[in-house]
């Protein structure tokens, strides 16, 4: 019999999404349910969510008198979009406005979010309880801050409840607030205990998972040990070590249907392991795009990435002198924190031809990137899984990756006992500093040189099992274990 699982989250790919967590929760379900775990999953109604729903047909249900009275008047709309069942959080007041999901068009959180996603956690908590059209989950799994708290309605509610696990999809993002919003967020005066929500004199709704989830995941092993740790626990490593063996990681997969080479509509030219030859056009074709010169043989460095102090980017751009000066060229998809947006802009005029950035958000551009580039550098200061180095061993391109979290998990460097068995599949660096990424740079330079180590490294790559379906088992088995509990 199948296992009834509801997932709550704040984006799902491909209705809406602003980083990896979206891929997660849109991937996840569909691997899942070969492992015999029904989803559903529960995301706020954002605009294009609701014009979603509307364009396949939504069955409306009320919400609970409990969540209005919190949240105002709404409706809870379900659906079944890209073969995945949705259940949107309709509460116009808090999500039906246009653009970023948690960004004012000015560029700044809505002073409002604590409250918002308290209001989905808490829809969240209502389904667990009493169900939705007839159907009841066995297991609640919350994704990050914007769901944290649903572990805690559903402790406080005192009642019966299903299992629950919270997922920290970067551990740097507590969602605090002031303690004076848990009335608001109708969570008991207990809540702000040190043992309830409370966090160094904020309320903080991630601190709602970690404290009261049966399990706590997280998305790789090595992060999971590095969360425990003062220096990777941005506070919270305290309260993860007490809750001992409830912590684990489990890495994540990739959508091998919208991330496969061989029908992916953005490429120039589609290819297989077996004819890695054609990656060439797509290589063509970036240069093209970015306006770098055409130039088969030089090696051509990739990122794909937010632009901000945890992707180590910074380094990127105290490297770039010697970079240039091996006359290797790099593209730089990517947007977010201004000074590095401006760094990127400012390097690409300082050496045209060499270097060129796209700012902004592309997801096609994305994947001809994946497709065109010799070497993907992901230099990240930390990096809870990292989803691009995944995308870059499917599409042929070698990682260049920082040592830390689910980089140290996913890639297997090219020191010289791994080269000798045929086994690796990129390069790790360490320390992550501008000397560690510089060294990196020329182990990668004088790796490409050697083309039959560095098309070993490609094949090793494209044969690397980066599909759901390992991580799927490691969840369903866990959500077993709470239903059966
Ligand atoms: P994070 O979630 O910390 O941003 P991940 O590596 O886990 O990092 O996931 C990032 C996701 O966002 C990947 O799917 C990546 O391809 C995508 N991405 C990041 N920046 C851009 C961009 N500028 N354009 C298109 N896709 C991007």
């Amino acid at each position: 019999m199948s296992l009834p699982l509801l997932s709550v989250a704040s984006e799902a790919f491909p209705l809406i999404k602003t980083g990896g967590l979206a891929d997660v929760v849109g991937a996840l379900p569909q691997a899942l349910a070969e492992q015999g775990v029904a989803v559903r999953t529960l995301i706020p109604a954002y605009p294009a969510v609701l014009a979603e729903a509307a364009r396949v047909g939504a069955a409306e249900s009320p919400l609970t008198p409990g969540l209005e009275a919190q949240a105002g008047p709404g409706r809870l709309l379900a659906f079944t979009s890209h073969g995945r069942d949705f259940i949107a959080l309709d509460l116009p007041q808090f999500f039906n406005r246009e653009g970023a999901p948690y960004l004012t068009p000015e560029g700044r959180d809505w002073p409002d979010n604590p409250l918002r996603f308290a209001a989905l956690s808490r829809a969240a908590a209502e389904i667990g309880l009493h169900g939705i059209e007839g159907w009841k989950p066995a297991v609640v799994h919350a994704h990050d801050w914007q769901a944290g708290l649903t572990p805690a309605y559903l402790h406080y509610a005192g009642q019966p409840r299903p299992g629950t696990v919270i997922t920290i999809h970067n551990i740097a993002f507590a969602g605090k607030c002031a303690l004076s919003l848990r009335e608001r967020m109708h969570l008991p005066p207990e809540a702000l205990l040190p043992e309830g929500v409370e966090f160094y004199g904020s309320l903080s709704l991630l601190k709602g998972g970690i404290a009261f989830a049966d399990r706590v995941t997280t998305v790789s092993p090595t992060y999971a040990a590095e969360i425990c740790t003062p220096e990777g626990g941005m506070g919270f490593d305290g309260i993860l070590r007490a809750r001992g063996a409830a912590v684990s990681g489990i890495l994540n997969g990739i959508d091998t249907e919208a991330w496969d080479p061989r029908t992916d509509a953005a490429l120039a030219a589609k290819f297989d392991p077996l004819n890695l030859i054609k990656r060439g056009a797509n290589k063509a074709e970036l240069q093209a795009r970015f306006g770098l010169p055409r130039s088969p043989d030089t090696l051509v460095y990739g990122v794909v990435s937010r632009l901000s102090w945890q992707k180590g980017l910074d380094l990127l751009l105290q490297v770039l002198p010697e970079l240039m000066a091996s006359g290797a060229q790099l593209a730089v998809l990517g947007n977010g924190d201004r000074p590095l947006e401006d760094g990127f802009r400012a390097a690409m005029q300082a050496h045209p031809g060499q270097i060129s950035c796209v700012i902004g958000y592309n997801e096609p551009l994305a994947h001809l990137v994946q497709a065109g580039v010799d070497a993907l550098l992901v230099p990240s200061r930390f990096e809870p899984c990292g989803l691009t180095q995944l995308y870059a061993l499917r599409y042929g391109a070698v990682p260049v990756v920082g040592r830390v979290g689910g980089l140290a998990d996913t890639i297997i460097d090219a020191n010289p006992m791994a080269l000798a068995a045929g086994a690796a599949t990129g390069l790790q660096f360490s320390p992550i500093t501008a000397e560690g990424l510089a060294a990196a740079l020329r182990r990668t330079a004088i790796l490409y040189a050697n083309r039959t180590a560095w098309k070993q490294m490609q094949v090793n790559g494209l044969a690397t099992d980066v599909s759901w379906r390992e991580p799927a088992r490691h969840y369903a088995a866990l959500y077993r274990s709470l239903a059966a509990a």
